[in-house]
């Protein structure tokens, strides 16, 4: 049969490009699918414009710290239309080089809403397209809870574009993107409520990472409610938004937020009747190598259910190409795998958790954890500390877990991470000469094991 093309991705996000742009590389004719914007979540309205807020959120800080080196300056104003802007301008740029990195490694950019006809059709629009393979990489999109007055709140989506900055901030949620507001939305200058069903904020972290996070989080000025839930939004004359509280509470604010997670972006695709299988949560099921129930059709990313992480995303593209054009046998790993929340200050980890630790060596674990007060607020006066801690199996040396929270924790970890996918046992570590005088020297000073 002769078709069209011989891949057809659905979604130019992360892992749709990354896969477009590398089958084409090797010569296989490639047409990539999108109806939004080219480069996806990440771009678009994930990690780029999140982290030029979260830049933006560090500012005011940063005058408060200067003081106590002798630096006054005040911070006479903050101008959201200007920051709003120049991300959007920042994201129009990145969505033209997209269309070059498609355009110039010869992959058709097909602009539409893409639904699968058979396992190797598709529709776009009024126009049909056959391609031997079709790889959906459709992504994942905002879950609201089905609330009273939940279409007066916003989600991720809307963040990044509101008409006027908010004074009053309610985040619903504790996980990545709940925590990231909460701070960029108290960073700015608003009174920032961050709301989570819950104990304790970060389930999934080490829990002594999301203890001395939440208290690091609600130092900077964050009201964290815990075991607290909205019941429903009533929008007041004049705007005010007045959320009835689980525990009874009323709380008002100019903007309410759901981050409530992330459902697989599968609408209108057609899954069901082309028998594509699924989980309860929607996402698509799939072998060690993306294939779906339909032999001819692949799906990866965040619409699969694996971590939502754009290199995540990235490193199953360069698989599943690996695998289709280089005979690459390996399934894909999903241990160590190093990860972020840029809160202030940051959250980063790459291993296990002490409690995953204890789950699967049991007392054969020794940990190493070190509290400190950064050199910088030694002398500003702040009184954010950081917390690094190791975690060691102990018949055999290895570190499984490296978690901290601190400045510039994900920039650390990055580099940590290398160390632990290469197996390296806490003598190697000991044995590293540190970088002084630095934070992330504590991590290859640590000599006295927890009591
Ligand atoms: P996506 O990037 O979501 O791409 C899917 C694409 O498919 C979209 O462009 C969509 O428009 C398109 N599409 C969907 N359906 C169709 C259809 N039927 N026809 C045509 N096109 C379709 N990850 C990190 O690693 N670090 C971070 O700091 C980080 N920050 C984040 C912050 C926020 C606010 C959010 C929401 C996410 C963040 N993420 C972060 C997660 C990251 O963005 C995702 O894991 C990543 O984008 C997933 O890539 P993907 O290719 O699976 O899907
Ligand atoms: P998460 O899954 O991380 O967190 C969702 C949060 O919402 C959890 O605290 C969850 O509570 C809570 N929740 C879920 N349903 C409800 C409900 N019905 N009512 C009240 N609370 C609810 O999702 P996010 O939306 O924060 O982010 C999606 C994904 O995007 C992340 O998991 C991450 O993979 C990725 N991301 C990565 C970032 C990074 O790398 N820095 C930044 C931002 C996003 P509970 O814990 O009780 O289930």
């Amino acid at each position: 049969m002769n078709f069209d093309f011989d891949l057809l991705v659905i979604g130019a996000g992360s892992g749709g490009v990354r896969a477009s742009r590398m089958a084409a590389g090797k010569g296989a004719r490639v047409a990539v699918v999108e109806n939004r914007y080219l480069g996806g979540t990440c771009v678009n309205v994930g990690c780029v414009p999140k982290k030029l807020f979260v830049y933006a959120s560090e500012y005011a800080e940063k005058f408060e710290e200067a003081r106590g080196f002798g630096i006054n300056g005040t911070l006479e104003s903050f101008d959201w239309p200007t920051l709003r802007d120049n991300k959007t301008n920042e994201i129009k740029r990145l969505n033209g080089i997209y269309t070059n990195l498609l355009e110039n490694s010869g992959v058709t950019v097909l602009h539409g809403t893409a639904s699968l006809v058979d396992g190797h059709r598709v529709t776009v629009g009024e126009q049909e397209y056959s391609a031997e393979k079709i790889l959906i990489a459709t992504g994942g999109w905002p879950f609201r809870p089905d609330i009273p007055g939940a279409e007066h709140a916003i989600s991720s989506n809307e963040v990044f574009y509101l008409e006027e900055f908010p004074q009053r901030t309610i985040v619903v949620g504790g996980g990545y993107i709940a925590v990231e507001f909460a701070g960029i939305f108290n960073g700015l200058g608003a009174e920032s409520h961050l709301l989570y069903r819950g104990e304790q904020i970060l389930r999934g972290f080490d829990q002594d990472v999301r203890d001395f996070a939440a208290t690091q989080i609600a130092n900077k000025g964050v009201q964290i409610h815990t075991e607290t839930d909205v019941r429903r939004i009533d929008k007041l004359e004049g705007g005010t938004l007045r959320c009835q509280l689980s525990n009874g509470d009323m709380l008002d604010a100019d903007c309410v937020m759901f981050a409530t997670g992330r459902r697989p972006m599968t609408d209108g695709l057609g899954l069901d009747s082309v028998g594509v299988e699924t989980r309860d949560d929607g996402t698509i099921v799939v072998d060690h190598f993306f294939r779906t129930s339909v032999s001819s059709i692949y799906a990866l990313g965040d619409v699969i259910g694996t971590p939502q992480l754009t290199p995540v995303a990235l490193a199953q593209a360069m698989k599943l190409v690996a695998h289709w054009f280089a005979g690459d046998e390996t399934p894909m790993t999903y241990d160590n795998i190093p990860t972020a929340v840029f809160c202030q200050p940051n959250i980063a980890t790459v291993g296990l958790t002490e409690e995953e630790a204890v789950a699967r060596h049991g007392d054969d674990i020794t940990v190493f954890e070190s509290s400190f007060r950064p050199m910088r607020h030694t002398i500003s006066g702040l009184p954010e500390r950081t917390l690094m801690k190791l975690i060691v199996q102990t018949s055999t040396d290895k570190v499984v877990g490296v978690h901290m929270v601190g400045a510039e924790a994900g920039e650390i970890i990055q580099g940590i991470a290398v160390a632990v996918k290469a197996g390296a046992t806490k003598a190697v570590f000991d044995s590293t000469i540190g970088i002084h005088p630095t934070s992330a020297e504590e991590f290859v000073t640590m000599r006295t094991p927890r009591s």
